[in-house]
């Protein structure tokens, strides 16, 4: 068991580390890639920097900052958390679990633009399939997407389902699927039905019949992870309160994924406020254990 583990290895998780790591506590990263910054090639409106770096920079010298202080670092894609008591993460190569966790996975870049997606949220398209799969109960469903996260979300439905269909829409498989799984690699063109969804029709005009679509392109954002705790969102942001505490006791979240200012200093503060709140959660449940 971890005492903190922070998913997201941007300014906002790794921020969150130095102070949980000063504080004495377990400290894991669980991060897939460089976030944002990859993309950023010149920041010079950062505090401390005589001359301009580049994201990927920035971000290669605050790893090293976090791990010097004993931070550990696992390069990883979060498929799943789960809470009772503790936290369990899921992930494409592990499941670990710690007493508190801080989201910082950044602001969700991710849009499927297919025709009627939004018409019919909640009436048939879902973003959980452990929140909602259980209302497809022997139904014929289909899930969006390729990789591991929609492998994971197929997996989740597949024992509900008398049957799942997998949509690429147009993008390369990039997991190993079950063969009981169908898969269509047709690009999308809409989805139809009345008031709730009843299927998809594809570019080449070909149709399939399905009571429920449930979305997993790319990898879990915030929002799909807090979805799956029954966390308060805005949209596809967590809610949070000025502590950077969510609805569920022992989770926070900060930066680019809690909405607001998307900026790296905003990101570091919040990462800061949020990795003291989890320091404050820590020891005062061990205080009442003990
Ligand atoms: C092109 C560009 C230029 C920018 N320029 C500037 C600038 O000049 N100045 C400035 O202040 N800000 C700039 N920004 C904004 C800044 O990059 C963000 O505000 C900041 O990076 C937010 O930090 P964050 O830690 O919240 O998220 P991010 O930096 O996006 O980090 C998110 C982290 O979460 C991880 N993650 C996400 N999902 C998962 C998952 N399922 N499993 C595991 N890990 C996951 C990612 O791998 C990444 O490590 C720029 C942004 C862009 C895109």
């Amino acid at each position: 068991m971890k005492d903190v583990i922070i998913i997201g290895n941007g300014p906002a998780g790794l921020s969150a580390a130095l102070y949980t790591c000063r504080a004495g506590l377990s400290t894991t990263i669980i991060g897939l890639d460089n976030g944002a910054l990859e993309k950023a090639e010149r920041i010079e409106n950062y505090f401390g920097l005589t001359n301009p770096v580049s994201g990927h920079d920035l971000v290669a010298t605050g790893i090293e900052q976090a791990k010097r202080l004993g931070a550990e670092l696992i390069n990883d894609e979060v498929l799943d958390i789960s809470w009772m008591d503790s936290f369990t993460i899921t992930t494409k190569n592990t499941v670990l679990q710690a007493e508190s966790v801080i989201i910082t996975t950044g602001a969700s870049r991710k849009k499927l633009k297919i025709k009627g997606i939004e018409n019919y949220e909640g009436k048939g398209v879902s973003y959980c399939a452990v929140c909602d799969g259980f209302f497809y109960r022997q139904k014929h469903i289909a899930v969006i997407g390729s990789g591991e996260y929609a492998l994971h979300e197929v997996n989740e439905l597949l024992p509900i389902a008398s049957s799942v269909t997998l949509l690429t829409n147009g993008a390369e498989l990039n997991a190993d699927f079950p063969s009981v799984v169908k898969i269509i690699i047709t690009p999308i063109s809409e989805l139809y039905g009345g008031n709730m969804v009843e299927g998809i029709e594809f570019v080449d005009n070909s149709r399939i019949s399905v009571s429920g679509i449930f979305i997993a392109i790319g990898t879990a954002a915030a929002a799909d992870l807090a979805r799956k705790l029954g966390v308060e969102t805005n949209g596809s942001s967590i809610a949070v309160d000025e502590k950077m505490s969510t609805n569920i006791p022992g989770l926070f979240a900060a930066g680019d994924c809690i909405g607001g200012v998307m900026q790296i200093s905003v990101a570091v503060g919040e990462g800061a406020k949020a990795s003291l709140s989890a320091i404050e959660f820590i020891r005062n449940k061990r205080k009442d254990v003990g």
